[in-house]
Order: C-alpha cells, then sequence, then structure tokens
C-alpha cells in the first residue's frame, strides 16, 4: 500500500498536470469509492471547479477545489493509482474530465479498496487536517474519522523528538506497532517502519516505553533519513504502485531488511527474520538490532528483558458469527481476562449515554422503541444496506469504543493480569491490531459461517449476506493473523485449540 514517500511521489507529479485545470466532469464507476457523498452530489460539487495545489497529509492526498471551501480526499489503500493513461484501462473507479479537453485522470484500482471523501477545506490551506476539522462544522460534508486524528507529519517541524519521547511513555506496544499508529505520526505503514528500525538498530518487538532516550533519538532521525531518501528514489513498488506519471518507484533497490527475510544483513552478514507483530509481518536483522533493555531505559522490565509480570493482549476476531463469542468464552474457560468491543457498543448505546444521543440526533427518532431504548435491529437494516449510513453510525461509535477498550487494556496491564483476550469483530478494518500483542482469528467455511449466522439471527440469506460483505473477506483476516482457530467442527474440538494456544501463549507472556 503505498505510504507517505509513495503519496508524496504521486503528489509532485500530479500536481503540475492538474493544478490550475477546470473539472468539466467527474464519474465515478466504482461506487464503493465514495464514502460520504453519492456520485451526483460529487459531481455536482465538482463540475466547473478549478484544481487547486494538491497538499498530501500522512498517506491521504488532498485535492482542493477552487474557489470554495471544497477539497476531494483520497486514500489509495492497497492498489489505488492515478493515472493519465491510454482509455482503454481496465478497473477504473473514477474518471475525471477537464475543460481543457487534455488527457483526463482516471483512478485505477484492482482491488477497489481505495477511498474519496469530499471534505471541508479552507482556501490555500496548505496540508494542516486542524484547519479542515476546524471548518467541518461549517460543511455538510464530513471528515473521515482517521484523518481527523492523523498526528503530526514525520518531515515537518510539527514532529519533534521531545513529542515523540512523549507518545513513547508508559508505552508496552512493541515499538513496531506503535511507528504504525497514524495517530503518533502520519504516514509510516509497514516497509519504512522496517527500514527505520533496522537503521536505529531497535528491535521491532521493543516494548516503545522501555526504549532509551538514545534510541528514540536514533529512531526519530532514522524515520526521517529512510522517508526522505525514498522519495527522492520516487518511493517503493512491489506490485502495483506507479507515479502520477506511470513510472515505478526505485527504492525497491535500497531497502535493507524489508522483504529480503533469508537474505544476509548488508551490515553484518546474518540472516534477515521474518516475525509477525500484531498481524503484520515485521523483518529484522536479530544482531543488528538486539533485543537488549538499555541501561539509561525507562523500563520497568528489569534488566535482562524478562518482564515476567507483564500483560499480553490479544485481539480476537474473525467473521460474523464465525464464533468469535464462543472463543472467547472459551478463552476464559482457560483462565484468560476477556473484553467484548460489542458489550462495550450496548453499553455506550443505552439512553443517557452520549453515543446514544449523537446516534439518535443523527439517524432520527425513528430508531427509539417506546421503552427509550435503540431499535438495533432497525437500525443494522439500514446500516448493512447502505455504506453511507455506515460510516455515519462508526464515525459516532468507534471512537468511543476504541477509547474505553484503551482503558480497560490499560487498567488489566497496571493490574498486571498475564493474558487478555479482547473480541473486536472489526479489529483489522478499524486498525486496532496495533492496540493488541497478537491476533487470532477465528475461521469457519463460507457456507458455515452463513448457515449459522441466517440460524442465530434468523436472517434471510440476502440480509445475511449483506452483513458478510461489511467486513474484510475472512480470507484476508486470516492472512494477517499471528494465530488461527478453526472452528468448523465441534465446540470440543475448538475448545482443545484454544488450550493449546493459551498454554504457548503463556510461555510468550514470559518471554515479552
Ligand atoms: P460471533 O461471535 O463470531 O458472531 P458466535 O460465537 O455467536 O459468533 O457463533 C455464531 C453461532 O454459531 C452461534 O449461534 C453459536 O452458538 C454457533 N456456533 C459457534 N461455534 C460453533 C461450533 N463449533 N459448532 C456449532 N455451532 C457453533
Amino acid at each position: 500500500m503505498p505510504e507517505l514517500p509513495e503519496v508524496e511521489t504521486i503528489r509532485r507529479t500530479l500536481a503540475p498536470r492538474v493544478r490550475g485545470r477546470t473539472i468539466r466532469e467527474i464519474q465515478v464507476l466504482e461506487e464503493r469509492l465514495l464514502r460520504n457523498v453519492e456520485p451526483e452530489e460529487l459531481a455536482a460539487v465538482a463540475r466547473d471547479r478549478r484544481i487547486g495545489e494538491p497538499v498530501r497529509r500522512g498517506k491521504y492526498l488532498v485535492i482542493p477545489l477552487e474557489p470554495g471551501a471544497e477539497a476531494l480526499l483520497l486514500h489509495l489503500r492497497m492498489t489505488g493509482r492515478l493515472l493519465f493513461g491510454p482509455p482503454e484501462e481496465k478497473h477504473v473507479s473514477l474518471l475525471v474530465q477537464f475543460a481543457d479537453d487534455g488527457p483526463p485522470l482516471r483512478l485505477v484500482d484492482t482491488r477497489k479498496f481505495a477511498m474519496l471523501y469530499l471534505i471541508p477545506w479552507s482556501n490555500g490551506v496548505a496540508g494542516v487536517a486542524g484547519e479542515a476539522v476546524a471548518e467541518a462544522g461549517r460543511s455538510p460534508f464530513s471528515l473521515p474519522e482517521g484523518f481527523a486524528r492523523l498526528g503530526p507529519e514525520p518531515l515537518s517541524d510539527d514532529w519533534t523528538v521531545e513529542g515523540f519521547w512523549q507518545r513513547l511513555e508508559g508505552r508496552r506496544q512493541p515499538i513496531k506497532s506503535l511507528l504504525l499508529n497514524q495517530e503518533v505520526v502520519a504516514g509510516i505503514g509497514n516497509i519504512y517502519a522496517d527500514e527505520a528500525l533496522f537503521r536505529a538498530r531497535i528491535h521491532p518487538l521493543t516494548a516503545a516505553g522501555e526504549m532509551s532516550r538514545d534510541q528514540a533519538e536514533r529512531l526519530f532521525a532514522a524515520v526521517r533519513e529512510v522517508l526522505a531518501e525514498a522519495i527522492a528514489w520516487g518511493g517503493t513498488t512491489f506490485r502495483d504502485y506507479q507515479d502520477a506519471q506511470g513510472k515505478r518507484g526505485e527504492y525497491v533497490t535500497q531497502l535493507r531488511v524489508y522483504g529480503r527475510e533469508g537474505e544476509p544483513c548488508p551490515e553484518c552478514g546474518t540472516t534477515i527474520e521474518l516475525l509477525r507483530i500484531g498481524g503484520r509481518s515485521a523483518h529484522f536483522c536479530p544482531r543488528c538490532q538486539e533485543r537488549a533493555v538499555r541501561e539509561d531505559g525507562r523500563g520497568s522490565g528489569g534488566g535482562g528483558g524478562n518482564n515476567s509480570g507483564s500483560t499480553l493482549v490479544i485481539g480476537l476476531t474473525g467473521g460474523i458469527a464465525s464464533g468469535k463469542s464462543t472463543v472467547l468464552r472459551l478463552f476464559r474457560e482457560a483462565g484468560a481476562e476477556t473484553l467484548d468491543a460489542d458489550e462495550i457498543v450496548h453499553r455506550l448505546e443505552q439512553p443517557g449515554e452520549p453515543v446514544y444521543e449523537e446516534i439518535v440526533a443523527e439517524f432520527g427518532r425513528e430508531f427509539v422503541r417506546p421503552d427509550g431504548s435503540l431499535d438495533r435491529q432497525a437500525l443494522g437494516r439500514v446500516i448493512f444496506a447502505d455504506p453511507r449510513a455506515r460510516e455515519r453510525l462508526n464515525r459516532i461509535v468507534h471512537p468511543r469504543v476504541i477509547e474505553k477498550l484503551q482503558e480497560e487494556i490499560a487498567a488489566a496491564r497496571a493490574r498486571g493480569t498475564p493474558l487478555v483476550v479482547v473480541d473486536v469483530p472489526l479489529l483489522f478494518e478499524v486498525g486496532f491490531d496495533r492496540d493488541v500483542d497478537r491476533t487470532v482469528v477465528v475461521k469457519v467455511p463460507a457456507a458455515v459461517q452463513l448457515r449459522r449466522l441466517m440460524e442465530r439471527d434468523g436472517l434471510d440469506e440476502t440480509s445475511a449476506r449483506q452483513r458478510l460483505e461489511a467486513q474484510w473477506p475472512l480470507a484476508e483476516k486470516v492472512r494477517r493473523a499471528d494465530y488461527v482457530i478453526d472452528n468448523s467442527g465441534t465446540v470440543d474440538e475448538t475448545r482443545a485449540q484454544v488450550w493449546e494456544l493459551v498454554q504457548r501463549l503463556k510461555v510468550e507472556q514470559t518471554r515479552v
């Protein structure tokens, strides 16, 4: 997926080709692209508007529409590319025609994960999400959650060693996961996190809060160096990424550890290893990136790094009706402490809670039952049939649930609970995999999942399928998981797997 250097390269190659040109027409060929606006509405807003100077913020691209107070906000996700290529190109999601009859701009996206928002944007504001947030109240178009919460730009003066050092404090999470958290610092993805950690000689599993000041300073500098170099090379292309001129990113030739597992380390010749952390791969040199707690570290880990008192947090997920609640119960039986995101949502949606009030204000009193409680079934029917309604609901509910879960996890860590399992249905979709130490995905064949969902919730096949399609495909979750529980057999068979996993995790818990 394009990270900061790739999006920056796209911005630089796109800017001279679109800046100052007037849009004649925008055609949406793939509706999934649009997150907060209807195709007709987008077309009407964009018609006859001039394109301003494109701006990058984290992995987002902002294309201002002038004159006025809106911009297109684009996240290319896995395979999105902006091209002026030949018209026969397949997988075109968006087509922008210009009044000058010059070459049209296409968004080409084979996997169709790209996201486009129409957002409030003040005239001439350069690259500051805060400005857009301040404007949000005055425009009918809202900001995506992730954009509003972006952390500082790593290549700007907004990001400082001191600010970074403060964000590390008290965090038990592996530093690798923290670097991927867009709220800590914007724009870093898997490639540049691994490269920066290698350059700073820091093991990716090092607890963020236990790093020394010296390590933090090295990492801060390494992040900036790696990103700046990658921009100079036009980004990194593994498969799909191309800039707006159709060129591939040559930084792939400069990578030292990313994608090089099994090869000798360019510094010391030791074989580069691959680890899974929070559902993502981590490439590192076990010799250059030794995992020692520094003497000047502020860690509580006790010298040799054997903090047997620490907590291992497991994020549990899977498809709807794959058996997450069932597996969570089995974890509880096996002695783990458990947290359930759905249960928290239930609590937050009780009358009188701010989330309840916001939902009623947003969706109307018709979703309130005579006794004052929220009619979740009715709301469910609406949001599973309409992705934009779902996005509106998520924007209210998700930040609150995430905050609550983070609080509860922090409390469990403070109590010294050895093993905590958190059931989060949208673990990967909302990026909560970065808040946990390991991920577990419950897997069942699609037919079994569909049958259990229809039976449990009394749904017909169409509604059941709609619900399944509102999440990432199970296969994608399985691909990202650290551990997979196969729940296609009997509950007893599943129980045996859970107990065995708990034994393994106990061993890891004493090592983490
Ligand atoms: P989720 O929490 O993932 O939505 P549940 O744990 O509620 O899923 O499981 C969905 C349905 O399938 C429930 O009715 C549950 O009792 C049933 N179920 C779960 N695991 C099994 C299993 N191994 N065998 C038979 N039924 C199961």
